[in-house]
């Protein structure tokens, strides 16, 4: 496990009685990759994070010497639960301009989406519950099942995300006595895959959550981050047209990838007893997100600065992309597939003659370049010769000499 902690332990594991799930628990694959990122000269395709070299350094600053000028207390007290109310009320207008409709009442702020996720789960899995995933998905999101003890089923998905007929067939023949709780998706610029769910599939998704009756989950931390094509919906923004289709999706949302995942500031949208329940979760997690935290992302909002710095990101994002397509397509036109993806971080991409991707990896780090093998998106069965580059990190320079790299690892 990736613990981060070096400390040695003379009684035996076992002496602990953990319960099941954490008995030989897995840490994240990905985060095991993270020892070699800091090696001289690496080039990473490895992480989700967002480039350092694109935070906006001084209007964080700003937000930062703002919020705490302007209310010192407010930063340094304990908050409420749900979150500072001002804040509340700035993301309900981000999410007025995703197209959702929701007052500062229906936000919930969260140490994070990832946190978000993991209350849900608390308040709605129990052991040999069944949850629908996509595959490949999200590992964490994967995880958080996983030690919730929840039997993982996961939904078949094509270069457009999540095959919803197929689902629909699935979820007919099963009745009402395998009925799943809930359904996890990214279905825009996802993690892994960068593939987007296109409207009418959205629309379907959520009509059949709702004649279901299962918690439908959009986890969508990447949206903002459209560089080509044409936005689409969030899932929720869709569901006011299907009624009662609201009472069945749950909403994240995070500053993470389009501001700073330092803030660690999230915020769910969710039914009115399943927000209750989360916040109960939450009183028991952390009492509160950072009080310093939620007062700095709310001037940050507040002020204009991220309409602005999204608009730089996504430029840069796209010409990151750009680069690393062409780069792959001009070094290894023969080894590798890949779709090019409309925003967001990720690209997906498979090695021809199946070839395991993490075997190629360890020549790859040999060669100061990395990437994450496929293996770690799928919950069983994984596609051995799949990859997940991320473009975000990497200049184009980078990117170019990266592909290069990669190239000399597959010849
Ligand atoms: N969901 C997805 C799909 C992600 O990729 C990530 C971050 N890698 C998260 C959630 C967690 O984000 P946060 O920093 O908001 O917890």
């Amino acid at each position: 496990m990736t613990s981060g902690l070096t400390m040695q332990a003379a009684t035996p594991d076992d002496a602990y009685e953990f319960v099941a799930p954490f008995r030989a628990p897995q840490g994240s694959p990905i985060r095991e990759l993270f020892k070699y990122v800091g090696r001289p000269g690496m080039i990473s395709f490895a992480g989700g994070y967002p480039s350092k070299d694109l935070f906006d350094r001084d209007g964080l600053a700003q937000a930062l010497e703002a919020a705490y000028r302007s209310d010192p207390i407010a930063c340094l007290q304990y908050g409420d639960t749900a979150g500072a109310p001002l804040l509340r009320r700035s993301l309900a207008r981000l999410m007025a301009v995703r197209g959702v409709e929701c007052s500062g009442d229906d936000i919930l702020v969260t140490t994070g989406s990832q946190q978000g996720f993991d209350l849900l789960v608390r308040t709605l899995i129990a052991p040999g519950d069944t949850a629908l995933i996509e595959e490949p998905a999200y590992p964490a999101a994967i995880q958080a099942l996983r030690l919730a003890g929840a039997t993982i089923v996961t939904m078949r998905t094509d270069s457009d995300g999540i095959d919803v007929d197929a689902l629909a067939d699935q979820l007919d023949t099963w009745g009402d006595a395998k009925r799943p709780k809930l359904l996890y998706t990214v279905p825009t610029f996802a993690n892994p895959t960068g593939a987007t769910l296109p409207r009418a599939r959205r629309e379907a998704l959520v009509r059949l959550a709702a004649r279901h009756r299962i918690v439908l989950v959009e986890d969508d931390p990447y949206g903002e981050l459209r560089f080509a094509g044409t936005p689409v919906p969030p899932i929720l923004a869709l569901a006011d047209a299907c009624p009662g289709a609201r009472d069945w999706v749950v909403y994240f949302g995070s500053l993470s990838k389009i501001v700073a995942p330092g803030l660690r500031i999230g915020w769910a949208v969710a039914p009115a007893p399943i927000a209750r329940r989360m916040i109960v979760a939450k009183q028991t997690s952390d009492l509160c997100t950072s009080p310093l935290s939620q007062e700095a992302a709310r001037h940050y909002l507040d002020s204009g600065s991220l309409e602005l710095h999204l608009r730089s990101i996504v430029g840069a994002y796209r010409s990151r992309c750009d680069a690393l397509l062409k780069a792959l397509a001009h070094f290894a036109p023969e080894d590798i597939e890949f779709c090019a993806p409309q925003g967001g971080m990720f690209v997906w991409a498979r090695l021809s003659a199946g070839r395991d991707a993490a075997e190629v990896l360890k020549r790859a780090i040999e060669r100061n370049v990395m990437f994450v093998p496929g293996t770690a998106f799928f919950v069983r069965n994984p596609d051995v010769s799949s990859l997940r580059l991320s473009f975000a990190a990497p200049s184009e320079a980078e990117a170019f000499e990266g592909a290069r790299r990669l190239a000399s690892a597959l010849a």
